[in-house]
C-alpha cells in the first residue's frame, strides 16, 4: 500500500521529536510504501516572517517565498537523516525536485500540476520519500509557497495524484475536536466528519487543517485521517459521508479571533452605493465576511462589515479614496472583535439552533454584534475578550461536553 503521511511543525519541533517521527515512519515503512510530507520545525515560519519584517514593512512577495520556503527543507533533510539512523533508505525532495508546479501568486500560490515520476522512481528504489510541504515552483523556476498551513495542502495533493490508499495528517492533538481542546478542555474528539463540515470548521477558525487543503480533498474525494504523532490512538476520519450524521445536531464550535469591524456612516440611500463600497474593497484584494446595512434616518444608511484584522488598514485607506466619488459621513472601526460559530450538517433541517445559540450567549451577558447563517452553520461576531467564554458556553449548551 502507498501511504502519504504529513507531520506538522509541532511534530518536528526539535531533534527528539524528529527522531520520534523517524521511528514511527520506519515502522510503517515495513508494510507500506511511504511518501512523507513535513512542515518547518515548530515556529520556524513565524520566525522567518518576523525576520523579514525587521528589514522592511513591505517585503517583496517573491523574496518572502525564497525566505519562508527554507523551513521545510531543513525538516525534510533532518528527517531523512534520522531515517538513515534507523537503518532505512530515505531521500528528501524539494518542490522543484518533485515538480510541484504552481501559479506565480507568491505566498498563496495554487498548485497546477504535480509530477509523479521522480517520486515513483525513488519509491521503486526502495526509498522512503520525504517531500517538503508548503513549497511550490513556477514554470519559471521561482519558488512559491501555498499559504499558511500549506503543508496540509501538499499532503492532500500528493495523496490525490499518487492515488495513495491512505492520507494521514499527524499533529499535536488526537484529531479534530468539538472545539479547540486548548481553549475548551471538555472538548471531545470527533470520530468522523464530512468534507463539508470540516471545510466549514476550518474556514471558521478550526486551525487544525488548512481550509484550502480540505477544499482539495473534497474536490478529489481524498479521505484523510487527522491523528496524533505522539500516541497510537486513532483520530478523526474526514470523508464524503458519515452514516450517523442525523444524530448530531451540531458537530463543533469554532472561534476566529481575527475579525475587525468597519462601519461606514451616512451613505446616501440610493442604488449603486453599496456596489461602489464593496468594489473598492475587492479591487484592494480584501475579503469581506459579514455585512449589515441599516437605515440612518432620512435618505441615509450605514453599512457595517467585517474583514480579517490584517486587512483593516488597507480597507480603511481604500474607503478614504471613495470620498471623491460618493458622500461618506464618518468611518468607524473596531479591531477587537471575534467570531464564534456552531457547525453541523445535522442542523440543516432542525429549527431552534439559532434560538439556542443566541440564548446561550445572552445567559453569559455576551452581546451579539453581527450574525450570519448558512445551511450548516451559524456565526456571531462578538467582543474579542468574550470569545473563549462564548465558545465554552456554546459547547455546553449544545451538549458537546457529554459523551
Ligand atoms: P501542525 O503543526 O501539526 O500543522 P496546527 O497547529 O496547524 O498543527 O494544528 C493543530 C492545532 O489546531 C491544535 O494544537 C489545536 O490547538 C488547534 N485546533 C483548533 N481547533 C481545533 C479543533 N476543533 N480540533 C483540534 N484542534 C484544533
Ligand atoms: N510551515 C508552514 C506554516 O507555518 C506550513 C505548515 O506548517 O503547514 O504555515
Ligand atoms: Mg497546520
Amino acid at each position: 500500500m502507498l501511504i502519504v503521511q504529513k507531520f506538522g511543525g509541532s511534530s518536528v519541533v526539535c531533534p527528539e521529536r524528529i527522531k520520534n517521527v523517524a521511528k514511527r515512519v520506519a515502522k510503517s515503512s515495513e508494510e507500506n510504501q511511504l511518501v512523507v510530507v513535513v512542515s518547518a520545525l515548530g515556529d520556524t515560519t513565524d520566525n522567518l516572517i518576523e525576520l523579514a519584517h525587521q528589514i522592511t514593512d513591505l517585503p517583496s512577495p517573491r523574496e518572502m517565498d525564497m525566505l519562508i520556503s527554507v523551513g521545510e527543507q531543513i525538516s525534510a533533510a533532518l528527517l531523512s537523516m534520522a531515517l538513515h539512523q534507523e537503518g532505512k533508505k530515505a531521500i528528501s525532495l524539494s518542490a522543484s525536485q518533485v515538480q510541484i508546479l504552481t501559479d506565480s501568486v507568491h505566498t498563496k500560490a495554487r498548485i497546477q500540476e504535480i509530477g509523479t515520476k521522480r517520486i515513483e522512481e525513488e519509491l521503486a528504489k526502495g526509498n522512503i520519500v520525504i517531500v517538503t510541504g508548503f513549497q511550490g515552483i513556477t514554470e519559471d523556476k521561482d519558488i512559491t509557497t501555498l499559504g499558511r498551513g500549506g503543508s496540509d495542502l501538499t499532503a492532500i495533493a500528493l495523496a490525490s495524484v499518487l492515488k495513495a490508499s491512505n492520507c494521514e495528517i499527524y499533529t499535536d492533538v488526537e484529531g479534530v475536536f468539538t472545539a479547540d481542546p486548548r481553549v475548551v478542555p471538555s472538548a471531545k474528539k470527533i470520530e468522523r466528519l464530512t468534507f463539508d463540515e470540516m471545510l466549514e470548521m476550518a474556514s471558521l477558525g478550526a486551525g487544525v487543517m488548512q481550509t484550502r487543503a480540505v477544499e482539495l480533498a473534497k474536490k478529489y474525494g481524498v479521505t484523510f485521517h487527522v491523528r496524533s504523532s505522539l500516541t497510537e490512538t486513532s483520530g478523526t476520519i474526514i470523508c464524503e459521508e458519515v452514516n450517523n450524521m442525523e444524530k448530531l445536531l451540531v458537530s463543533g464550535i469554532t472561534m476566529d479571533p481575527n475579525e475587525a469591524k468597519i462601519t461606514v456612516v451616512g451613505l446616501s440611500d440610493q442604488p449603486g452605493i453599496a456596489g461602489k463600497v464593496f468594489s473598492c474593497l475587492a479591487e484592494n484584494g480584501i475579503n469581506v465576511d459579514m455585512i449589515i446595512q441599516s437605515s440612518a434616518g432620512e435618505k441615509r444608511k450605514n453599512i457595517s462589515f467585517t474583514v480579517a484584522k490584517d486587512d483593516l488598514r488597507k480597507a480603511l485607506s481604500g474607503i478614504e479614496t471613495l470620498r471623491s466619488q460618493i458622500e461618506i459621513g464618518s468611518v468607524v472601526s473596531d479591531e477587537n472583535m471575534a467570531k464564534v460559530s456552531v457547525v453541523g450538517v445535522g442542523m440543516m433541517s432542525q429549527p431552534g439552533v439559532a434560538a439556542k445559540m443566541f440564548s446561550a450567549l445572552a445567559d453569559k451577558g455576551i452581546n451579539i454584534d453581527m450574525i450570519s447563517t448558512s445551511e450548516i452553520k451559524i456565526s456571531c461576531v462578538i467582543e474579542r475578550a468574550k470569545m473563549e467564554e462564548a465558545a465554552e458556553a456554546l459547547h455546553s449548551a449544545f451538549g458537546l461536553d457529554k459523551e
